[in-house]
């Protein structure tokens, strides 16, 4: 097998791999579980383990505020509060919510909606307890989607959600801000290059420490063992994936996956299997792989929109017909590298 970028291993205690010198470039490498999965970071310099520990105290705290069931958090907050006025928040969850109206206002909100919550527990795709929802049940609780429903009151740092029984989950999102703050917190502290892993969502800080570009594997979304279906080389960029294969469950031989279309309330079913995206800003990105709601076509037309009003991005789209498209700009980029050779690499469209 060819060597994968990110290996998911699981442990539950934090543990540091290796702290070693490449070169002059003193490097350390961690896995540590954070944010509901597996963070890796492998970074260079010579702080480079006390910046590491620092980027899993600043995640613990993000996690704490912004996931759905953390009592006492900034999320749990404002759904508890949903058709009861303003709550004052933490201005790290405003400036999240600001990034999720960014990214649901470029579809109107049929890809990205944080609005999905009431529907995505009620599917309760990833907990032990998964099952499809009655009719009735989703007839009572699609109408609450609705990302116009945040309302941010961004200089008194509140927000508020319009209608009883509305929730946000910032399960889309978190993930790909925290690997923002992340790379704040390398180049706050002096580290030039690093490769983090947050379950999926890659930050490549820099390049490598011998000026070379990041080599990413893009998964085969469906390999159990972890295999890639090609290859791209980035510096300073974040690659995050949205997929069908990440968490779901099967009943009858169908495959229920945990994107919700936000106007059925109905699991995604586009014709993809995953969606990578490529930009600056890890959080956009994040919000961004939502196009997988939206299929190929409205998919690369959501990044385009996104390219004309926000500046550069690259997607990878992989179709359940095993198809792999990307945007112009990665064409020269991307290599195709399946072991499986199931998949066709699509270059011209
Ligand atoms: P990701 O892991 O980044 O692919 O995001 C999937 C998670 O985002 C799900 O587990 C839900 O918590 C949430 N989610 C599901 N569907 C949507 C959607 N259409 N828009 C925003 N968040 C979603
Ligand atoms: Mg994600």
């Amino acid at each position: 097998m060819k060597k994968i970028i990110y290996v998911l291993l699981i442990l539950t205690v934090s543990i540091s791999l290796t702290s070693c010198s490449i070169g002059k470039e003193k490097s350390f490498k961690s896995d540590d579980f954070a944010l509901g999965t597996i963070i890796s970071q492998e970074i260079f310099g010579e702080n480079a383990q006390q910046v590491s520990d620092e980027a899993i105290a600043k995640l613990k705290y993000l996690e704490d505020l912004m996931t759905i069931n953390a009592p006492g958090g900034d999320i749990n907050k404002l759904n508890e509060n949903a058709g009861k006025g303003y709550v004052e928040l933490n201005p790290e969850t405003i400036s999240v919510l600001k990034s999720a109206r960014k990214i649901s206002d470029l579809s109107a909100g049929a890809a990205f909606d944080i609005t999905v919550a009431p529907v995505v527990k009620a599917w309760g795709i990833g907990t032990d307890n998964p099952q499809i929802p009655s009719k009735e049940t989703l007839d009572k609780l699609v109408p609450l989607i609705n990302y116009r429903d945040v309302q941010i009151d961004e200089i008194n740092n509140k927000a508020s959600l319009a209608k009883t029984g509305q929730m946000i989950d910032l399960g889309g999102i978190a993930k790909g801000y925290a690997g923002d703050i992340l790379r704040e917190i390398y180049q706050k502290n002096g580290i030039k290059s690093g490769l983090i892993n947050l379950g999926g969502n890659v930050i490549a800080l820099g390049s490598k420490p011998d000026g070379g570009a990041w080599s990413i594997g893009i998964q085969n979304p469906r390999s159990e063992t972890g295999e890639i279906v090609g290859i791209i080389q980035v510096s300073d960029k974040a690659v995050v994936t949205s997929g069908d294969y990440q968490r779901y469950f099967e009943k009858d031989g169908k495959r229920y996956c945990h994107i919700i279309d936000p106007h059925t309330g109905y699991p995604a079913e586009s014709g993809l299997m995953s969606v990578t995206i490529i930009t600056s800003s890890s959080t956009d990105a994040d919000g961004l792989a939502k196009a997988f709601v939206l299929g190929l076509d409205k998919g690369m037309e959501l990044v385009k929109k996104y390219i004309q009003l926000y500046g550069q991005a690259e997607a990878i789209f992989i179709t359940t017909d095993k198809k792999i498209y990307v945007t112009p700009g990665l064409q020269g980029n991307f290599q195709l590298e399946d072991e499986s050779h199931e998949y066709t690499y699509i270059k011209e469209r």
